[in-house]
């Protein structure tokens, strides 16, 4: 009896060994290892770093990365500006790259196709805001990084060589079109995007962009092919031509007082995508009756912009914006391509992160830095 029961539970074991061993060096098999650059701890500083993407899921698409953007979320990120952050951390939420494989189910893109990825890998899909396309609102998102996957585990980002995404949050990108140039589309493309389109931004009417970086640089290109007059608010002189280049009818440098007379009143809506503390009210006070202030650029916790109540008099509006939904995202890079509306980039290699962020994190950035993938390869590059 007692050899019996010894046998019985030899052979159980050696049976249900045999499955986890088979079923673990299948998931094994299948994760997908990669590499990129990784803040290990909070700061701007990276380093090479080796993780492992889910496996490619029936609805999944394995993109291989060839361009990342650089956003200031990123810097916010790193930084723990807005809470605190899960190291180690690859960032990245603007990436362009060619598929490489496709589950069993994806219909929407194929094998050698360019897709790109912005700042959600995953929502609920049911709920009222999936339901109205505005997935960024649902209470279950996924972001692209610094965000815990449906697993648990740490989303990862684009500084890195593949992605591994949702079909649904994969967008499929026409052939011939400068690649390095669509990255920065999906983050700071769509955010500026989407609140024109929500404001019915139409022809003749009186548009502000305050923050003329890499968000500022897309809102004044939409806004004037929209139709609108574009005034311009930075601080930093050097900016002045690119605004006029564009098409803005005036530049503002907010650090001249001369230049602030006479502009209360004057504006149908105001995008604001300044990342540090400043004077909202000024703002305010500039709209028309009516007017809508929108708040894109998110300060860190502790420099938060206080809003007197006396510069909303007049019905005037101030709410904040998040990127925009996936259908909207669709649209956009439709309307970009169709009217060559491209951010300014400079294109950088991997191993210049750290001096990207100083820079960004100084104001000496001219709009977006894009990270060139090909040089991950580079291992002999001088850092
Ligand atoms: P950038 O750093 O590229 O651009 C910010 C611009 O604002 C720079 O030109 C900067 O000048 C200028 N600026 C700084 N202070 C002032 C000021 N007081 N008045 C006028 N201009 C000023 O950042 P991004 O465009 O990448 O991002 C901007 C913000 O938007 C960030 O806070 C980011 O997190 C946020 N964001 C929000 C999203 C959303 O969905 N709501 C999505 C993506 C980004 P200088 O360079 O000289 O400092
Ligand atoms: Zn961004």
């Amino acid at each position: 009896m007692n050899h019996q029961f010894h046998q019985t539970m030899f052979l159980a074991f050696l049976f249900f060994g045999i499955i986890l061993t088979t079923t673990s060096a299948q998931e094994h098999s299948a994760k997908i290892s990669a590499q990129g650059y990784a803040a290990m701890t909070a700061g701007r500083h990276f380093v090479p770093y080796e993780f492992e993407r889910r496996a490619v899921g029936e609805s999944d698409v394995l993109i291989e990365i060839l361009y990342a953007g650089i956003c200031h979320t990123d810097l916010h990120q790193v930084m723990e500006d807005w809470r605190k952050g899960i190291f180690p951390m690859v960032p990245g939420h603007e990436i362009v790259g060619r598929v490489a494989q496709t589950g069993k189910n994806v219909q929407s893109v194929k094998v050698g196709d360019y897709a790109g990825v912005g700042c959600m890998v995953h929502s609920c899909g049911e709920c009222e805001q999936c339901r109205k396309h505005e997935e960024q609102y649902c209470p279950q998102t996924v972001w692209t990084y610094n965000s815990l996957d449906t697993n648990g585990t740490p989303s990862q980002g684009g500084y890195s060589d593949k992605i591994v995404v949702d079909e649904n949050f994969v967008v499929k990108i026409p052939e011939n079109v400068p690649l390095e140039r669509i990255a920065p589309l999906f983050c700071a493309g769509i955010t500026t995007y989407s609140p024109l389109r929500y404001n019915n931004v139409k022809a003749g009417d009186n548009v502000a962009v305050a923050g003329f970086g890499g968000l500022g640089d897309m809102a004044v290109q939409y806004a004037i092919a929209m139709g609108a007059k574009v005034t311009v608010f930075d601080v930093n002189e050097s900016k002045r031509q690119s605004a006029m280049d564009l098409g803005a009818v005036k530049f503002v440098n907010v650090r001249n007082e001369n230049e602030l007379i006479g502009l209360n009143s004057s504006f149908d809506l105001m995008i604001s995508t300044i990342p540090t503390r400043y004077d909202v009210g000024m703002y305010l006070r500039m709209l028309k009756v009516d007017g809508t202030v929108v708040l894109l650029g998110m300060p860190p916790g502790d420099q938060t912009p206080m809003i007197p109540a006396m510069s909303l008099m007049g019905r005037r509006k101030v709410y904040a914006s998040l990127i925009g939904g996936m259908k909207e995202t669709r649209e956009m890079l439709e309307f970009s391509v169709r009217n060559k509306i491209y951010p300014h980039v400079e294109i950088i290699p991997i191993q210049k992160l750290d001096e990207a962020f100083q820079n960004l994190a100084e104001g000496k950035a001219l709009f977006r830095y894009v990270i060139d993938m090909k040089s991950l390869d580079d291992k002999n590059r001088d850092l």
